[in-house]
């Protein structure tokens, strides 16, 4: 594909790598985890992507995760216009805010009040803070491969083993900043218990992704979260579920719903704003009260509540609030995933398929992956090949192993089944090549 006369595309990339750093202005986004270069989106609409050189896609991207709809859906559509014609934005507060608040709690077993915020990043950091000043402590607990946005105290992976004393992860991030950081292997309980033990007083927050979805697909293990919220309670720190991908995408309650576990906060993000810039925090009353202007820390946004952006938001959850939605996620996530099992095991593949609700990923290793450690030996070329002749054959995955692919409600199920076909000839062409 790479290789192919130049394509409207190309002549895109080259102007924009003049104008903005990598041509882009979300890293992963320039195409650099598999080669090439990336196709420029034109329009979407339903299950498809349209590139501007008149191609089409079936989108498992979905803008990293809102659009569980799919694209343009008719009544998120017609929610903004209405929104868009009353104006953009005014700084003061709107009863669409209230709206979207109830949904959100309503839904979400742990959440008593929340903060809407204009991204994921905000959320977190956001969130964080308020654990710090509720506890009065100033380390936190993440886990490596989660990704919890780009602030700076979360800028921590660290390499294998318990306990890494943060090292940033990007210049530009004082060390100063990331010290507190305490990063631990993903499902490692009894590396979070060693913490624990280490700095018994000192731990404000765990931060975890329910399931994690940033360095492909890892789940938690039985027992993990339930270790995570009973040493948060032993040793009086909070837990932070960041949802801001598991939201509403793995269930309307998200994955604390799902797992039967009750966070003391929870981020969101994505599907909450329908695919406009939105995110929010939010959990027990009683640490929220912190939040100025009722409490001492401090948090603001220019934008923060946008009506446009609360519309969005309050026409996708009310489609996914209609009975029967989730059930026929799961649904389409089976056939897909049972499509996808089969097409591995014809062709003699070695590949992993972990899968949750409307969430999976293609590991190109051998043995399961539970950590980033075990993640990282997944063979990234292999994944490009792939990714590459799936792409030929219109099917948009994610331009990097360590994505997670997304279904949509749009998507039906002729084009489930044309989808593994293609994954099963992508993976003949990867084992020929
Ligand atoms: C996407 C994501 C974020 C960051 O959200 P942005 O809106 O990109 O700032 C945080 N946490 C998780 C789990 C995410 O998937």
């Amino acid at each position: 594909m790479s290789n192919l006369a130049l394509t409207r595309s190309h002549v895109l990339f080259q102007e924009a790598q003049q104008l903005l750093p990598g041509g882009v202005n979300s890293p992963v986004r320039a195409f650099r985890g598999v080669g090439g270069t990336p196709v420029f989106i034109d329009y979407a609409k339903g299950a498809y992507l349209y590139d501007v050189d008149g191609n089409r896609y079936l989108d498992y991207v979905q803008s990293w995760g809102p659009m569980i709809l799919g694209h343009a859906y008719p009544t998120v559509v017609e929610a903004v216009v209405r929104a868009s014609e009353r104006g953009f934005s005014f700084g003061a507060p709107t009863q669409a805010e209230n709206a979207l608040a109830h949904m959100v709690i309503e839904s979400v077993p742990s959440v008593e009040m929340i903060r809407f915020v204009n991204s994921g990043t905000e959320a977190t950091m956001s969130a964080l803070r308020l654990a710090r000043a509720y506890t009065g402590r100033d380390k936190i607990i993440k886990f490596s491969g989660c990704y919890h946005g780009h602030a700076d105290l979360l800028l921590v992976q660290a390499g294998s083993g318990v306990a890494t004393m943060g090292l940033p992860d990007s210049p530009g991030v004082p060390t100063e900043t990331t010290k507190n950081t305490l990063s631990v292997a993903y499902n490692d309980g009894a590396g979070v218990e060693q913490i624990f033990r280490t700095y018994p007083d000192d731990i404000a927050a765990i931060i975890v992704e329910p399931v994690a979805a940033n360095m492909g697909l890892v789940l938690p293990q039985a027992g993990f979260l339930e270790r995570l919220r009973h040493l948060t309670q032993h040793y009086g720190a909070l837990l932070i579920f960041d949802e801001v991908m598991t939201g509403f995408r793995i269930g309307l309650g998200g994955a604390q719903e799902r797992m039967n576990i009750k966070p003391d906060l929870t981020c969101f993000g994505k599907i909450i704003g329908g695919g406009l810039p939105v995110g929010a925090y939010g959990g027990r009353r009683d640490i929220m009260q912190l939040v100025a202007p009722v409490g001492a820390m401090y948090q603001a946004g220019t934008l923060s509540g946008n009506p446009l952006a609360m519309a969005a938001g309050i026409a996708t959850l009310n489609e996914l609030r209609k009975p029967g939605q989730y059930a026929l996620l799961e649904h389409k996530s089976q056939v897909l995933a049972e499509g996808i099992t089969r097409a591995i095991r014809d062709t003699g593949s070695a590949v992993r398929l972990p899968r949750i609700g409307a969430m999976f990923c293609l590991y190109f290793c051998k043995d399961p992956v539970t950590d980033y450690v075990s993640a990282k030996k997944a063979d990234t070329a292999r994944f490009a090949r792939f990714f590459w002749h799936m792409l030929e054959q219109g099917i948009y995955l994610p331009p990097s192993q360590f994505e997670s692919c997304f279904i949509s409600l749009a998507l039906d199920d002729a084009m489930l089944e044309e989808t593994v076909r293609c994954v099963e000839r992508a993976l003949q062409e990867e084992k020929r090549s």
